[in-house]
């Protein structure tokens, strides 16, 4: 069989950071106990890898007492950050360098006064970091809201760094409409879009794709319904356990991975693909 990777696929530049600093971490003699706010990244296998190592996991300012307390590349919100440096732990933020702009840019916004629009999804942890440096502060996901949400005078409008330049482009346009002096910050972060066009191109030299990612990664499941759209057989897949009898049916396979998916367990993948799927 040929095994064909993207051109870009695996973990985006801020899991990357994050995955060397926390490897760092464990290693150093920060206080213990080690604990992420959240789970780090969305792969189960690698949150299993870190508690085997004794990172454990509190989501709350309250379960923070002791040791060290690490922040993950969504951000978080600024007063939650204080509340735990106040609790006595050492704060390690892992917040991705092109989060942290969006949260200058909100910050910068709020100070000269502007009214601040954030365009994503609000269950997101990244908009709900980002909140927290404009309190109420409106929150739009749709081209509808944008029709709808109350301006008032001079306004900044910041995106969620995963959301797809022309769906940002469209809201954006809509607000500048109806509200001249809106201004938009350009924080959007091509990682997404990058491993999507790699996806496309690499469809169109293979029989079959295999998506490689946790189930609970939202942007492996985007990735995987694009693999879907593009005709041929695919399947998402969390490791080398998951592969079916079929794929080995094919001779040219292509392989991408979500950004929250590891080297290791594409190699681990790649590997059974070239064993014809013995001893997965
Ligand atoms: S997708 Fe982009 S913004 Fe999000 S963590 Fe990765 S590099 Fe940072």
């Amino acid at each position: 069989m040929e095994i064909l990777r993207a051109t870009t696929m695996g973990f985006c530049m801020g899991v990357r950071l994050a995955m060397q600093a926390m490897e760092e971490l464990i290693k150093s003699d920060t206080p213990r106990p080690i604990h992420t706010y959240g789970p780090l990244i969305h792969n189960q296998r690698v949150l299993d890898g870190l508690a085997e190592r004794g990172v454990g996991r509190i989501d709350r300012v309250d379960e923070a007492s002791k040791g060290t307390v690490v922040l993950r590349t969504h951000g978080v919100r600024p007063q939650e950050k204080q509340a735990l440096i106040d609790a006595g732990v050492r704060v390690v933020d892992l917040t991705c360098p092109r989060v942290v702009t969006s949260q200058k840019a909100v910050a910068s916004a709020v100070e000269k006064g502007f009214q601040v629009i954030l365009v994503g999804d609000r269950n997101h942890g990244e908009i709900i970091a980002l909140e927290g440096f404009a309190p109420g502060c409106e929150i739009i996901g749709t081209t509808e809201e944008a029709e709808r949400v109350v301006m008032k005078g001079p306004a900044h409008v910041v995106g969620q760094t995963t959301l797809l330049r022309d769906d940002f482009l469209a809201i954006s346009l809509i607000l500048k409409k109806r509200n001249p002096l809106a201004q938009t910050a350009l924080t959007l972060c091509p990682a997404t879009v990058q491993r999507q066009n790699a996806l496309l191109e690499l469809s169109r030299a293979v029989e079959a794709l295999l998506v490689i990612g946790g189930r609970n990664s939202a942007n492996t499941g985007k990735l995987y319904q694009q693999a879907l759209h593009t005709g041929i057989p695919a399947w998402h897949i969390e490791g080398a356990a998951d592969l079916g009898a079929d794929v080995f049916g094919f001779s040219r396979v292509g392989i991408t991975a979500g950004a929250s998916t590891p080297d290791w367990i594409v190699e681990e993948v790649e590997a059974a693909l070239r064993r014809g799927g013995r001893n997965v």
